[in-house]
């Protein structure tokens, strides 16, 4: 999981040499306009060490899902404008991002020239890790780093394929991608104990494996979120309307014993903020966990709040994931706002995962506060299911591709 084994950039020798740099330029854009750049700023301590360096740079990313179709409002054209900007010099975008034209640019280039592929999933080959896509990208470089954490979760031609056409020697992690395994890899190591896990969101389906793969890690482990309601139902308290996933009750009963066992300490909701429905605005504070038949829970409640944050404050090491209630309305963002602000103002080493987990922590402009946002939603999920991740696994020394 930890970086032995897996080259950074600064280890390559790229004076005058080529070097395709996978990165993830999947920036939101409106009317041709990019919204939020933080993608592209995210990959600029690599692409600015290898152009020091004297290399000449071969960009490739996907940008949003065309479904193997050229799309023009998908296209990397206003991302290479952007980064021409930021990093004040030409980068060229080709129209494809394989095929003669694009071979003669990158032939062309000069030491720390850049050329910008365009959206590698105009070609089905890409998402299928096709092998021939895969080596004509290869055929244009001769190194390889991999910087796109949020794809890393993904065995696509880019992200995995193509870094079995390089030795050992010619294949390694950009900055950014060895900061994320700089800070999740010792969670599932060597986390400074206590070490408190808070999950949240709308399923505990879509949380089996992380929390299976928590449970003996963790010290303690704070649930919130519509999924706290399936546990709860495994003890018999009244849920009301709440969505409870049935299916899945007796799963976290067998969870809720396993940790026990595992001697991980499970805190679910003790109150919650209540409706009948999540768009009514008459909103109620139960008094105990138990939930009246006609109402469901949206949130923890203040006692909750209470009783996390001080779990949060004896914490060394804290991993979030999730919000801990409906935090896109303001009558259920509460919890998730008040458990944000106190991992911000924490000690511990926090590290959190998931788009809305670290949304929350921006609106409350504190993302700065805390150790490590990742920039890998699905991709730190996966990490915390304790699966090696493809595009991670393609770097390592003496990985056999399939
Ligand atoms: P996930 O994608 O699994 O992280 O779930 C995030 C979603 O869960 C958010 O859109 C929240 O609004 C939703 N959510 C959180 N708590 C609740 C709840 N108590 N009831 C219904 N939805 C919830």
């Amino acid at each position: 999981m930890e970086l032995s084994g897996i080259r950074s950039v600064e280890d390559l020798d790229v004076a005058g040499r080529t070097v395709f740099v996978r990165v993830d330029f999947n920036v939101p854009i409106r009317d041709g306009e990019i919204t939020d750049d933080a993608r592209i700023r995210a990959a600029l301590p690599t692409i600015e060490h290898l152009r020091a360096q004297g290399a000449k740079l071969v960009l490739g990313s996907h940008l949003g899902r065309p479904k193997g179709q050229r799309h023009d409002h998908l296209s990397l054209v206003p991302v290479g404008a952007r980064l021409a900007e930021l990093l004040d010099t030409e980068v060229v975008v080709p129209d494809d991002s394989v095929g003669d034209g694009v071979k003669k640019l990158v032939k062309d280039l000069g030491p720390g020239g850049i050329v910008l592929l365009e959206n590698l999933r105009f070609h089905t080959a890409e998402k299928k890790g096709d092998a021939v896509f895969a080596n004509q990208l290869a055929s244009l470089a001769e190194y390889y780093v991999n910087d796109a954490f949020g794809t890393a979760h993904r065995a696509h031609a880019s992200t995995y394929t193509m870094a079995g056409f390089f030795d050992d020697k010619h294949r390694a992690a950009g900055f950014l991608i060895k900061k994320e395994l700089d800070y999740l890899g010792p969670l599932m190591t060597s986390p400074e104990k206590p070490y408190v896990g808070i999950l949240g969101g709308a399923k505990v389906s879509d949380k089996i494996k992380v929390i299976e793969n928590l449970l003996g890690r963790l010290d303690t482990l704070l649930i919130g979120g519509a999924m706290a309601y399936t546990f709860l139902a495994a003890q018999g308290i009244s849920t009301g309307r709440s969505l409870v996933e049935a299916d899945r009750i007796e799963l976290a009963t067998d969870l809720l014993r396993s940790a026990s066992a595992r001697g991980t300490r499970v805190l679910l909701p003790v109150d919650h903020v209540t409706a009948a429905a999540i768009d009514s605005d008459e909103t109620r504070v139960t008094d105990t966990a138990s939930i009246a038949r006609d109402e469901a829970g949206f949130d923890i409640g203040p006692k909750t709040i209470a009783l996390y944050r001080d779990a949060i404050a004896s914490a060394r090491t804290v991993i979030w994931n999730g919000p801990l209630g409906v935090f896109e309305r303001e009558p259920f963002s509460t919890g998730t706002f008040s458990i944000a602000e106190a991992l911000a103002d924490s000690d511990a080493t926090v590290v959190v995962g998931g788009g809305d987990s670290a949304a929350a922590l921006r609106q409350s402009g504190r993302a700065d506060d805390v150790a490590h946002v990742s920039t890998g939603g699905g991709a730190s999920l996966e990490f915390l299911e304790g699966a090696e991740l493809p595009g991670i696994a393609a770097l390592r020394a003496g990985h056999r591709f399939a």
